[in-house]
């Protein structure tokens, strides 16, 4: 089934209630009701159909957040096109690769980003560049308001594409995870259930949506879930705790990242008082410390779920939400979801016991179709027996609990974004002057992670870190951009010539004092 019409059956029967309410940004009086999600997304699916694309075609969007980029989403899942969603942060030479690899037959840019990103496009073959800015202006909605507000929803099977995340490879090149609206509905279906999302007759939920929309954790956990169960959702272009405290009263369900948790519990407002009406916190992309999960449940009164996914599989597991199926155990990112099956591998791929530290791998409805283009690698991250190696190194104890100990593929999680060091490293080693270079990830105090760079000078350069650093913020997004860089004559290796990054990782652990 389409995934948007399983999402256009869940809305309430009263059209004429408030969907989504911005509750920050240029226009806060401009509610929008249900009725106003399904004209206005049909509105952008006639246009896409207007413009007889060939079926499943990408279209690349990389706009700020508005509740008008959701509808843009809604749209391309209606028309029956794959969405591809790209981080604000992506900066020329990252868009480049990206519009080059998909071939968008369509790109959303905002106005601002027009004039170089619609010249790679057409260079790469797109056909058609629409604007959309935040404050509901650009052409992409001065076309669609020549269109019916009525459209019939293209048809699709399980296995059809829905959209394509790009996540960065290790190998410094990005990977587009291929999802379908089977994985993305199933994974909905079942969190619906598992978090206990209450309809309009049970009083009904209210979701502060705090996240961008260009990730998994806003565009499918947080968006799919409000829309799933016909909840209103409080809608924040950025996250700022204050602004959140302030709408805080009104809401049942908070999704965040760490850093958000950590931010909020900076502010004196976040009181019992405050989460009052208050059903569910919950986390993920990232490891919640420990002090994090104490400190708010201190606070607040409430214990925060965490929970454990990623772009290619969505959500596999979640801490129980019902007493009856167990404590929420900090530290742990609780169970396999229903369906999903998890298992632990050792370096031999053997079976381990429970306790033991291996590789993660995991089956289910909504594992993602393989990486777009790229038959070989999606083979390399499959094992014989059809399970996708996660990459994450971690253990089931005895009560089932899945504990993630690390990532073997050495991402380094700051602030919630991932940042491969293999792609920084990549874009350090061509400026001037570098012969190498090693980027690690050290505690930071509030982004989880902080990346640093380990940098070699060639022969005879003298190199400069702030320059470096200058002259990478012009070419990728600033939350991969090392905070500060070492200038060492040589970096530490082992026999086998690898770059020993343990040993960085531990001389420099201390840097941002966390
Ligand atoms: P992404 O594809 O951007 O969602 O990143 C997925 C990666 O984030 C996973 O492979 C994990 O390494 C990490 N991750 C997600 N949730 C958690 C969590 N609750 N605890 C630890 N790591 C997590």
């Amino acid at each position: 089934m389409n995934l948007f019409a399983a999402l256009r059956q869940a809305f309430p029967a009263d059209l004429d209630t408030c969907a989504i309410e911005p509750a920050d940004g240029p226009d806060t009086t401009h509610v929008y009701t249900w009725r106003d999600l399904d004209h206005a997304s049909a509105r952008i699916a006639n246009l896409l159909d207007s413009l007889a694309l060939p079926p499943a075609s990408r279209i690349a969007v990389q706009v700020e957040k508005s509740v008008e980029a959701l509808l843009l989403y809604l749209a391309v899942l209606r028309a029956g096109h794959v969405f591809l969603p790209l981080n604000t942060a992506y900066q020329a030479a990252e868009i480049e690769y990206f519009i080059g690899n998909a071939e968008p037959a369509v790109v959303v840019c905002s106005g601002k980003h027009f004039t170089w990103i619609s010249r790679l496009a057409f260079k790469a073959g797109t056909t058609h560049v629409f604007t959309l800015n935040d404050d509901r202006t650009g052409t992409l909605l001065d076309r669609a308001a020549f269109h019916a507000d009525q459209h019939t929803p293209a048809t699709k099977s399980a296995d059809d594409l829905a959209a394509i995340l790009y996540t960065s490879g290790t190998t410094g090149r990005s990977k587009g995870a291929m999802l379908t609206h089977g994985n993305l509905l199933s994974n909905a279906q079942t969190l619906k259930d598992y978090w206990g999302w209450r309809n309009v007759k049970e009083g009904g939920d209210v979701l502060i949506h705090a996240l961008p929309i260009f990730h998994v954790h806003g565009l499918f956990v947080a968006s799919h879930g409000a829309l799933l169960n016909g909840s209103k959702m409080l809608w924040f272009s950025k996250f700022d705790p204050k602004a959140v405290l302030a709408r805080l009263p009104e809401a049942t369900v908070f999704m965040g990242v760490p850093t958000l948790y950590v931010r909020l519990l900076g502010e004196a407002g976040l009181t019992q008082a405050a989460c009052r009406h208050m059903r569910l916190f919950i986390s993920g992309s990232a490891p919640l410390l420990i002090e994090t999960f104490n400190d708010w449940r201190t606070r607040t009164g409430h214990t925060i779920l965490e929970r454990y996914g990623m772009s290619e599989t969505v959500m596999l597991t979640s801490n129980p939400y019902r007493a009856e199926d167990g404590e929420r155990r900090g530290g742990t990112v609780g169970f396999p979801l229903p369906g999903v099956g998890l298992r632990v591998r050792g370096d031999q791929g053997q079976a381990l016991p429970a306790g033991e530290v291996g590789g993660i791998e995991v089956k289910g409805p909504n594992v993602f179709a393989g990486y777009w283009r790229m038959p070989e690698k999606t083979r390399e991250e499959f094992t014989a027996d059809g399970w996708f190696k996660t990459g994450d190194v971690g253990k089931i104890d005895a009560d089932g609990y899945v504990t993630i100990v690390g990532r073997s593929k050495d991402l380094i999680i700051t602030g919630g974004y991932n940042v491969y060091p293999a792609e920084v490293e990549g874009f350090l080693n061509e400026l001037p002057g570098v012969q190498e270079s090693a980027v690690i990830g050290v505690p930071h105090p509030d982004f989880g992670e902080g990346v640093l760079a380990v940098v070699v000078p060639r022969a005879g350069a003298r190199i400069d870190g702030a320059a470096l650093i200058a002259a990478l913020k012009n070419r990728i997004a600033g939350f991969k951009v090392p905070k500060q860089v070492f200038v060492v004559s040589e970096l530490p290796r082992n026999t086998m010539g690898k770059v020993q990054k343990n040993l960085l990782r531990e001389q420099h652990k201390g840097h941002f004092n966390a």
